[in-house]
């Protein structure tokens, strides 16, 4: 028998009636072929961009939608106990909790309105309601159904640093704590669950570890005990090679390098939270992306970036993805050649706008930079550039900085181009055989991924066109 697994549910997985039976169903499965088994959940679905609003409005002093939100939230954990907590005992006292944690809620949006305003802290103490109203109601559904089940909240050991919203974890204490916590819970077979996204400092200030982080604190958690395997339950199938939206004949990849998803990661697929991805890679731990909804299914595989025999394995292109909704910023001018800190002054001034860059170019001839930035901080990106080049502009070393309609940029992603020769060719001969202009052009270092920029009407086209290099290699 294998021995200790880690599964995270994310919002839908644990989002209705329906999803929670499915949970329920793959933990017991898990439970027969694992000795020791953790489960960590998300926020039912919604909640977390629920409680955020009503913080958000109540710093403009908004408490009106109070109400509403709390018999929405009631609503929702409410209807799932009730249908699935057979035991009134249990169903009435885990309905007490959640009501407590709900009326907390309300408190603290009312303290938030006085003040006017509410402090990252205070943020995150609003925001770490989600999860733990759902590990209780997941617990108690979970233990009615027969599983010895704890639900116990990850404040207790996940210890981060004060960086609210965003915090980092201390790895040498969460390794003593979560041990200290869960080992014993499991060496009496009880299935602890536990809160994904949040932790505390050690003074015990909730701290959040950043939107979607519940996928990173299953990844803390499985190296810190450490467990032999990693799932990630989800509402898809796993990594696909595309949106299946654009391209129909969209498939799961059986198998993904961590690498390569860090770059499609990156590049905007929501599968998986990027930082997920370090703890488990370090901790040499299995990852598996499954789905809730569809538990036959084998789902995603991370696997190392090279096999031991020094082979990348599979197709040399893996995946293609867009983001869309960008636009390149252009710094033009004669007068930039040779000069030293052009480029890291153009950073400066996107990054004092708080904007991060997703693709740069620059030609040998040094008379431009481009870049990319999301399209509604263009012009909030190109005021700061032409006030922190004022002084070149006028004198005529700059001759024009400036920014194009909408584009997107195009990610081909592959591991396997690093020794194949002549991808990029095929990747650029297809894109003008299928009449689809490129704009600008990036490759990483790490030859794991070829990215480029076209206009937003060209987006279907480029992305249908390299997919089909996918099912040709
Ligand atoms: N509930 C949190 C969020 O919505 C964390 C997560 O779901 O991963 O951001
Ligand atoms: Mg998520």
């Amino acid at each position: 028998m294998s021995k200790t697994l880690v599964m995270k549910f994310g919002g839908t997985s644990v989002g209705s009636v329906d999803a929670l039976k499915n949970a329920i169903q793959i933990i017991r499965n898990a439970k027969k072929d694992w000795e020791r088994v953790v489960v960590v959940t998300s926020a039912m679905s919604g909640v977390t961009n629920l409680l955020i609003d009503s913080a958000a409005s109540a710093s403009q002093g908004k408490v009106d939608s109070l109400s509403a939100t709390e018999s929405s939230l009631r609503e929702k954990h409410f209807a799932a106990a009730d249908a699935l907590v057979k035991d009134e005992a249990q169903r009435e006292a885990v309905k007490a909790e959640i009501d407590a944690l709900i009326l907390s809620l309300v408190d603290l949006c009312k303290a938030i309105a006085i003040l006017g305003e509410a402090s990252p802290r205070a943020m995150d103490t609003v925001a770490s309601l989600g999860e733990r109203m759902s590990v209780r109601l997941l617990a108690a559904v979970v233990h009615d159904a027969g599983i010895p089940a704890q639900a116990i909240e990850s404040t207790e050991f996940v210890v981060t640093n004060a960086h609210f919203q965003n915090a980092h974890p201390d790895f040498n204490v969460t390794t003593e704590k979560t041990r200290g916590k869960l080992n014993p819970l499991m060496d009496k077979g009880i299935v602890p669950i536990t809160t994904g996204f949040i932790g505390a400092t050690s003074e015990g200030a909730i701290t959040t570890l950043g939107r979607g982080g519940s996928d990173y604190s299953a990844a803390i958690i499985g190296a810190v005990l450490p467990a032999d395997e990693v799932w990630i339950c989800t509402d898809v199938d796993g990594v696909m090679t595309t949106d299946p939206r654009i391209v129909k004949e969209a498939q799961t990849l059986p198998e993904i390098s961590y690498n390569e998803i860090a770059e499609l990661a990156y590049y905007g697929a929501k599968v998986l939270h990027p930082k997920t991805i370090r703890p488990v890679l370090d901790a040499g731990i299995g990852l598996r992306i499954c789905n809730t909804f569809n538990p036959s299914h084998p789902g995603t595989r991370l696997i190392p970036s090279v096999k031991s025999n020094g082979k990348v394995e599979g197709k040399v292109i893996k995946a293609v993805t867009a983001i869309r909704k960008q636009r390149l910023i252009t710094i033009e001018g004669r007068g930039m050649l040779g000069v030293p800190g052009v480029a890291a002054r153009a950073f400066g001034a996107v990054a004092s706008t708080g904007t991060s860059v997703p693709l740069i170019t620059q030609a040998s001839s040094e008379q431009s930079i481009c870049f990319a930035v999301p399209s509604e901080l263009a012009s909030t990106v190109l005021s700061s550039l032409e006030k922190s080049f004022a002084r070149e502009i006028e004198d005529e070393d700059i001759d024009r900085v400036w920014a194009t309609e909408d584009v997107s940029i195009i990610t081909v992603v592959g591991a396997g181009m690093r020794h194949t020769p002549g991808v990029s060719g095929r990747v650029f001969s297809k894109l003008g055989n299928d009449g689809v202009n490129v704009l600008a052009i990036a490759q990483g270092s790490s030859e794991v991924s070829i990215s480029l920029v076209v206009e937003a009407d060209d987006t279907e086209n480029a992305v249908k066109a390299l997919h089909e290099l996918i099912v040709a290699s």
